[in-house]
């Protein structure tokens, strides 16, 4: 008792307090709580462990030599699907939302860790852990900021909950899963959605102004499979900014530097993974890792439409043009980017093929950033997972 319960003593931080983790924090949450105690051996950006924690969460490591495996994980299957009814005002089709709340409604678990948005601004967020489907509903559509979803954690040892679902992006789930058995749970799921490129409430309004015609109007986006981030606005309008056409130098500094050394895009130790790069356009992209994966899906199997995952085209010479590219800020004119993307739509990558094309392109920038920035951290921080992907392209010193 006393060894589980030690934490207890611990101190969170106040807000604002400088963390652990320094300049690469991503505000996951775990030191606003007693669980700050684990920090050194917990936070992604201190103790990368990414292989060690897949075995114990899944029973095994990812087969470096299994291109499936290599880039998206552990997984028993992957596969295409869409809501039948899609829930309106959802990131997507709203599968995320429909697994939480199947989840509550037929008793698996008596509560949802997720991230609803404060009352004066839509994008700022406020994780909560949701024991009505209202709630659940309220945390519907990406906060695209980082969020302290682990900030409850120590009101879920309180509450006395024993069966627990967390929905988060990679970062939250590494420290939840190094902290996992110390929650004094019966049974945790995990809900994990892929997650790139975030940014601190501050830049999110930088990449709004540099990039919408509109940012007060923005209520989502997302970058697309067609090349394209999409804008959804209040009136319901989409605004579409092909991805060469980014103001790069102006946003080179915009994202988290949390994110710029992240290599857990595929949020690797979450039992079930809803994302939609891996998908055709409009669909969403499934990722079944493990047994208790596959329980939560078969919940909601008879609310989709699924369809077999598809991997066309050849990503590799795209990325490699894109990487000098991005390294040097070059930004096209606004006609020669719109091509680009459509010439690019057309013939370039699809299906899993272009997931592996924005793996590719965010791990060999992010690799470049870690040598040049945190060069003492390369070799610990970089999964070889990571470092396998990297290796196949040519980098700038
Ligand atoms: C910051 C971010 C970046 C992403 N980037 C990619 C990507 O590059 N490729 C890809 O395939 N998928 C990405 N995703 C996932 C994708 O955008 C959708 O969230 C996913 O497909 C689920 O859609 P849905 O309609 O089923 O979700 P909804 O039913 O709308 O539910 C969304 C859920 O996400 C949770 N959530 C919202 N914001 C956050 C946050 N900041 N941190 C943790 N949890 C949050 C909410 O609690 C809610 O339960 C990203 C998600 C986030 C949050």
């Amino acid at each position: 008792m006393t060894v589980i319960n030690s934490h207890r003593k611990a101190k969170a931080l106040k807000q604002g307090s400088r963390r652990p983790a320094k300049d690469l924090c991503s505000e996951c949450g775990l030191c606003d709580t007693y669980y700050i105690h684990y920090v050194k051996e917990a936070c992604a950006f201190i103790n990368q462990q990414i292989t060690e924690l897949e075995t114990i969460a899944h029973g095994r490591s990812r087969d470096l030599n299994n291109e499936n495996d290599l880039y998206f994980g552990v997984h028993q299957e992957m596969m295409s699907a869409k809501k039948i009814e899609p829930i309106e005002g959802a990131q997507w089709t709203g599968i995320v939302s429909t697994i939480a709340c199947e989840m509550l409604t037929q008793g698996l678990v008596e509560g949802v860790v997720c991230v609803q948005n404060s009352d004066e601004d839509r994008f700022q967020p406020k994780p909560i852990i949701a024991t009505t489907t209202e709630e659940i509903l309220g945390a519907k559509v990406n906060k695209p900021t980082l969020s302290p979803n682990l900030s409850v954690l120590e009101q879920i040892e309180q509450s006395g909950m024993k069966r627990l679902l967390v929905i988060g992006v990679g970062c939250q789930i590494q420290a939840l899963r190094a902290v996992e058995d110390k929650l004094g749970l019966e049974k945790l799921y995990v809900l994990g959605t892929p997650c790139v490129d975030n940014v601190t409430r501050a830049g999110l309004q930088k990449f709004l102004e540099t990039t919408s015609k509109s940012p007060d109007t923005v209520v989502a986006y997302e970058f697309m499979q067609d090349f394209r981030v999409h804008f959804k606005h209040e009136d319901g309008s989409v605004e579409k900014v092909p991805f060469f056409g980014l103001k790069t130098n102006q946003l080179k500094d915009v994202f988290a530097p949390s994110c710029m050394t992240c290599f857990d895009y595929v949020n690797s130790l979450a039992d079930l993974v809803v994302g939609y790069m891996g998908a055709p356009f409009g669909w969403q992209w499934i990722v079944v890792r493990n047994d208790i994966g596959r329980e939560m899906l078969d919940l909601v199997k008879n609310q989709l439409h699924t369809q077999p995952v598809i991997s066309r085209g050849d990503r590799t010479q795209a990325v490699q043009n894109s990487i000098p590219a991005y390294d040097q800020g070059v930004t096209l004119p606004m006609w020669a980017a719109k091509l680009m993307g459509v010439v690019i739509e057309k013939v370039g990558p699809k299906g899993l093929e272009y997931a592996r094309f924005s793996i590719d392109s965010h791990f060999t920038r992010n690799y470049l950033y870690v040598k040049r920035n945190y060069p003492e951290k390369l070799k610990d921080h970089v999964p070889e997972y990571a470092e396998k992907i990297v290796s196949q392209y040519k980098l700038p010193d």
